[in-house]
């Protein structure tokens, strides 16, 4: 039997990071208990790979701290049924959280080596319902909208209206909106058309780089 090492430090980030701040979702809870977060840090990282802190994945990108990604999963509301678009597939950990929850995975990242080496990861690990492509997120992906669930894991000034009306009626898009150096963490939900729109909380995200995003 293949013992999991990692398996203790996750239980622990569960538990003092996650659930002591909030988070109730038994699903969002179960996943974070699940994913192995170490293998999508860098060799030298594993060991602080579930500390309450973002870290570094290359070309200047981080991954983030593990609370927000639950805090960010569980906004989201994902029963197993969705449709979910990520914008930022980064080192590919988020994306992993998300096919846990959701039906599939539709997941941009601008950076071709970071989509790559996700990719891998991702099907080392056994994750069939995840799609990755190359390109700019602020676009969306049109063919296969509407989604149930977007989720924008880079900072922009706005929600570009692709991913707005990529939305299904009764959609939820979690994003942090703000200027390059800090942000809020915004919520909206899709309802007849109209916007509701709710403050996650301060954060601090890398660059959208799009379109509709900042320029690079
Ligand atoms: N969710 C990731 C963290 C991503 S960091 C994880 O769990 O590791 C944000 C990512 O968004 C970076 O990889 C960055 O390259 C990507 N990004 C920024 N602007 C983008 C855009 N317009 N389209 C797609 N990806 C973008």
């Amino acid at each position: 039997m293949k013992v999991d090492l990692y398996r203790h430090a996750r239980e622990r980030m569960v538990r003092n990071q996650i659930a002591a701040r909030g988070i109730k979702d038994a699903r969002v809870l179960e996943a974070m208990l699940k994913v192995p977060r170490h293998l999508f840090v860098e060799e030298a990282l594993k060991d602080q790979a579930y500390g309450d802190y973002p870290l570094p994945i290359g070309e200047g990108q981080t991954i983030s701290q593990p609370y927000i990604v639950a805090l960010m999963t569980e906004a989201l509301e994902l029963k197993g049924n969705e449709k979910v678009l990520e914008i930022g597939t980064g080192s590919g950990y988020q994306t992993a959280i998300l096919a846990e929850l959701a039906r599939w995975v539709y997941s941009i990242e601008r950076y071709p080596e970071l989509a790559r080496r996700a990719r891998r990861l991702l099907d080392a690990l056994g994750y069939k319902n995840v799609s990755i492509r190359v390109g700019d997120g602020t676009l969306g992906w049109p063919e296969k909208a509407p989604f149930e669930a977007i989720i924008v894991t880079a900072a922009g000034p706005k929600i570009p209206e692709p991913l707005w009306e990529q939305l299904a009626e009764g959609g939820r898009l979690v994003m942090p909106i703000g200027d390059e150096w800090s942000q809020n963490l915004i919520k909206v939900v899709k309802k007849g058309g109209k916007l509701y729109k709710e403050d996650l909380g301060a954060v601090r995200f890398v660059k959208l780089v799009g379109k509709y995003g900042f320029a690079a």
